[in-house]
């Protein structure tokens, strides 16, 4: 089955081509139709499987014939890097029609963006605070709005998120079509989300777990000797790009100057630097200038950089589906990846239940001298583990290979039973 059963527009399906894309993904297969129908539509599937074209084609589509002016698209997501890499997937996949997006978030000139947004564009893709700014400003006209996206859906109903895109909702017409995308979807957060929708359609693609086409592994070690190990495996093992996720903004920066200290080509990328910098550490990895990037969980979510090879939770994530969504940044389009956790005494009930879940894809892994069994810590030890430079000991290990990227079908579904979420680490 090509893109021309869905009957696509000549000028989007030239976007199509000029994206190499030869046939639709499962939930593309899937979402295309009901969304050209107008239906109101939450879509699950693994991460990396095409949801942002799943929702811009028929996007594209229903507006081709319609007066230009006018903002009749919005796109909501969690983080400014998101809302830019989907204006970008628009703007491609729409590069021969004559329809126009901008990207509305904070960090950047509100100037810039108020006079893009006088009758210039058709579809916004948006943060909800900046948003926010220019309905109250009166700035970004919505009432014309005819479909609205909410991509990571279920994190656009945490309590962080919620009140403000109950705002903005506020603000749109109430003859629209809803549509929600994400990997997970929490049954709590799901009823919550069933009610901005009418008459919804849901469409699950596999399980809400991790990709099929990632490896995970984990390595039990002590708070102290997490760099040591880090730089261990770095030097050890053939990666192309790797993304390393710290749990917090000054972990993620002490981290990269130590990786940096070491000869590493390495940025970080946390909410404490400014939207230039973050720009510029996003572009530098994309394009191989920073083999490394040590990110918090800003990076965590829907972010589509090819190359990455290896995520490395250095940091244990907060829940199971976050783990879900920091690993799919690797294994994105059917290419393979490897996933490395880092776990110590805190992070037991987690790995427990991240093992239960995964089974035999996820093997414990030992490494002489850096690794040791962990025992549950007392006390919660929060400092960063900037100690352990000269801790590293010399000892023999064959140098990793790795795997050959394998090309797996996008229908190769995960059919492990990711039905309920975890428990947060302790
Ligand atoms: P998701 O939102 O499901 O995590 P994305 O929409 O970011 O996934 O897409 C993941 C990657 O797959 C992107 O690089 C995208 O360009 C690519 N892609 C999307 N659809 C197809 C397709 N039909 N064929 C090949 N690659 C695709
Ligand atoms: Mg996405």
């Amino acid at each position: 089955m090509s893109f021309q059963k869905f009957e696509l527009h000549e000028k989007i399906l030239a976007g199509v081509q000029m994206l190499g894309y030869q046939k639709p993904t499962p939930i593309q297969l899937q979402a295309i139709p009901l969304v050209t129908e107008g239906r109101d539509l939450m879509g699950l599937a693994q991460t990396g499987t095409g949801k942002t074209a799943a929702f811009v084609l028929p996007i594209l589509q229903r507006f081709m014939e319609k007066p230009l002016g006018r903002i009749r698209a919005l796109i909501i997501a969690p983080t400014r890097e998101l809302s830019e890499q989907t204006h970008e997937a628009i703007k491609q996949l729409g590069h021969k029609t004559k329809l126009r997006s901008a990207a509305v978030y904070g960090g950047v000139s509100i100037h810039n963006q108020i006079n893009r947004l006088r009758g210039n564009v058709e579809i916004i893709s948006a943060c909800p605070g900046r948003l926010l700014d220019h309905i109250e400003r009166g700035t970004i006209d919505l009432s014309h709005v005819e479909v609205l996206v909410l991509d990571e859906a279920d994190h656009m109903f945490d309590m962080g998120f919620l009140p403000d895109v109950r705002k903005i909702v506020k603000h749109l017409p109430k003859k629209r079509q809803t549509l929600l995308f994400s990997a997970t979807m929490p049954d709590d957060v799901k009823s919550l989300a069933m009610d901005l929708l009418q008459n919804p359609v849901t469409i699950q693609i596999g399980h809400t777990a991790p990709v099929m086409t990632v490896a995970h592994r984990f390595y039990p070690v002590q708070m102290g000797i997490k760099t040591a190990l880090l730089k261990d495996i770095l030097e050890k093992t053939e990666m192309e790009s790797v993304l390393v996720f710290t749990r917090t903004k000054s972990r993620a920066k002490s981290l990269a100057m130590q990786l940096d200290k070491s000869g590493h080509k390495v940025i970080s990328l946390h909410g404490n630097l400014t939207q230039q910098k973050r720009k510029q550490a996003l572009d530098g990895f994309r394009d191989g200038r920073y083999e490394i990037m040590v990110a918090t969980d800003i990076a965590a979510r829907g972010i589509d950089v090819t190359r990455i090879s290896h995520v490395i939770n250095y940091d244990m994530p907060s829940t199971a589906d976050a783990y879900t969504h920091r690993i799919g940044r690797t294994g994105r389009a059917s290419k393979t990846g490897d996933a490395f956790t880092f776990v110590t005494g805190d992070d037991l009930a987690l790995a427990h239940s991240l093992k239960r879940i995964l089974g035999e894809k996820l093997q414990y892994h030992n490494v002489a001298g850096l690794t040791s069994e962990i025992q549950k810590s007392s006390s919660k030890n929060n400092s960063p583990d900037m100690k352990s430079r000269n801790q590293r000991r010399p000892f023999a290990r064959p140098a990793q290979t790795r795997r050959k990227p394998k090309q797996r079908s996008f229908g190769n579904t995960n059919r492990s039973s990711w039905s309920h979420r975890a428990p947060s680490a302790a």
